[in-house]
């Protein structure tokens, strides 16, 4: 199996073989899989993505493997759920969430680029599976290098949740906090990555990791009956996952499976990290790097890898970028929740806080198709909420001692 030609410079074209690297020697530029697509359009029809497997697999021959997937047999797929209630509330009248907090098996869209790259490591022969990240990578990169029987070492930011933290240490790997936000924890991956021969997911082999993404676009393409939305309001921390929907739309159209790709592409982030919107905003092609203060800490990174990219498709799909205020986040949560009945993370909070704003600018119209992506699960991030709600009620074990709270309305 496999479609995947080699590596390819994002920026000057200059073609490598499909090795562990992911910086072009020529220009610096960033590499991505290069893929065969006349072979593809050979083979993959709307009728062969079908009859695949209920998980990312289903996209396999878009997905940059040579060999068979060797984890995350059960990853993807995840709910597209028609949100009516939220729909009502925001004065949407078609509106959908792409519900990656049941994403198996770590509550995030991580599982998916990290089903690809510890899948990729065992290809390379690597024995230690390594990443820089905010939170969710590293639940799912332990998660996974524990089913594939990989040594992991994480390296996160000081201050991380400790959902986050217990959502690593649990499968067994190595966990290092790094005095310092996450472009810290980063630039020290990388000098780390020259002396150490491990696969980092999201460094030496971020061109296959980047491209699991693509199956969070083509679900949505799919579960729509095989159409693009009209908006998509996707949370940004390094860009790669808003410009891998971006590219799965367009392959689907060129594969002839979607009609024209029409689909505004929307940034959200939290205005205390918000290096992309802000540069969107400002109608500037370049961000500048920024040191982040926000309790959505999982899409917290001031000095995002793929941000020029991530500014370019929102500016050339026609789409924007905002970013609210941490209270805005925790109402985004609690408004998801309380209306679908979905609990998200903060991240979560900040797409669902950013689409309201869209609406109210009228960026994003009444009967257009909007999805939202929902990345991450609320049980995750327990501290953004704490102390946000009255203190519950203690009453003895006695029907009395629940009727008199009950008469008191203090239960209803
Ligand atoms: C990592 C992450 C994102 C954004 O990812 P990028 O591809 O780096 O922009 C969004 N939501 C959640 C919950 C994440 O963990
Ligand atoms: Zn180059």
């Amino acid at each position: 199996m496999g479609y995947v030609n080699g590596l390819k410079c994002k920026e000057c074209g200059e073609k490598y073989d499909k090795l562990p690297i992911h910086v072009c020697e020529l220009c610096f530029g960033p590499l991505e899989v290069d893929y065969d697509y006349e072979k593809i359009k050979e083979v993959v029809t709307k009728d062969s993505i079908e009859k695949g497997p209920p998980s990312i697999w289903r996209y396999k021959d878009l997905l940059p493997l040579d060999e068979e997937p060797k984890v995350g047999f059960h990853c993807g797929y995840t709910p597209l759920v028609k949100a009516e209630n939220l729909g009502k509330e925001l004065g949407l009248k078609n509106l959908y969430i792409k519900n990656d907090s049941v994403n198996h098996p770590t509550f995030s869209f991580k599982d998916r680029v990290v089903a690809i790259a510890v899948s990729k490591a065992l290809e390379f022969g690597f024995d230690t599976v390594s990443c820089a990240s905010t939170g969710n990578l590293a639940n799912s990169v332990a998660a996974h290098a524990a089913e594939a029987g990989l040594k992991s070492y994480i390296f996160i930011p000081e201050d991380l949740e400790a959902g986050k933290i217990m959502g690593t240490l649990i499968y067994g790997a190595k966990l290092i906090r790094v005095k310092g936000s996450y472009d810290d924890v980063n630039r020290l991956c990388s000098e780390i990555g020259e002396g150490h021969k491990w696969a980092f997911v999201n460094i030496n082999i971020r061109a296959y990791y980047g491209d699991g993404s693509k199956s969070y676009g083509y679900e949505i393409a799919e579960q729509l009956g095989w159409r693009t939305p009209d908006n998509v309001v996707v949370p940004v921390a390094g860009s790669s996952l808003i410009t891998k929907i971006w590219k799965a739309f367009h392959e689907f159209e060129m594969l002839g499976l979607v009609d024209k790709v029409q689909t505004k592409v929307f940034a959200a982030q939290a205005t205390g990290c918000s290096p992309v919107t802000t540069a969107i905003k400002a109608g500037e092609e370049f961000f500048k790097p920024v040191k982040p203060n926000t309790i959505a800490k999982s899409i917290a990174i001031g000095n995002p890898a793929d941000g020029i990219y991530g500014i370019k498709t929102a500016k050339i799909s026609g789409g924007y970028g905002e970013d609210v205020s941490d209270e805005e986040v925790v109402a985004g949560m609690k408004l998801l929740a309380r209306t679908e009945g979905i609990f998200t993370e903060t991240a979560g909070g900040v797409t669902v806080g950013v689409t309201k704003k869209l609406v109210e600018q009228g960026r994003i119209k009444p009967d257009e198709t909007t999805v939202i992506c929902i990345t991450g699960n609320g049980l995750k991030t327990l501290e953004a909420i704490n102390g946000t709600f009255p203190e519950t009620d203690l009453i003895e074990p006695r029907l009395s001692s629940f009727e008199e709270k009950f008469s008191n309305n203090i239960l209803v």
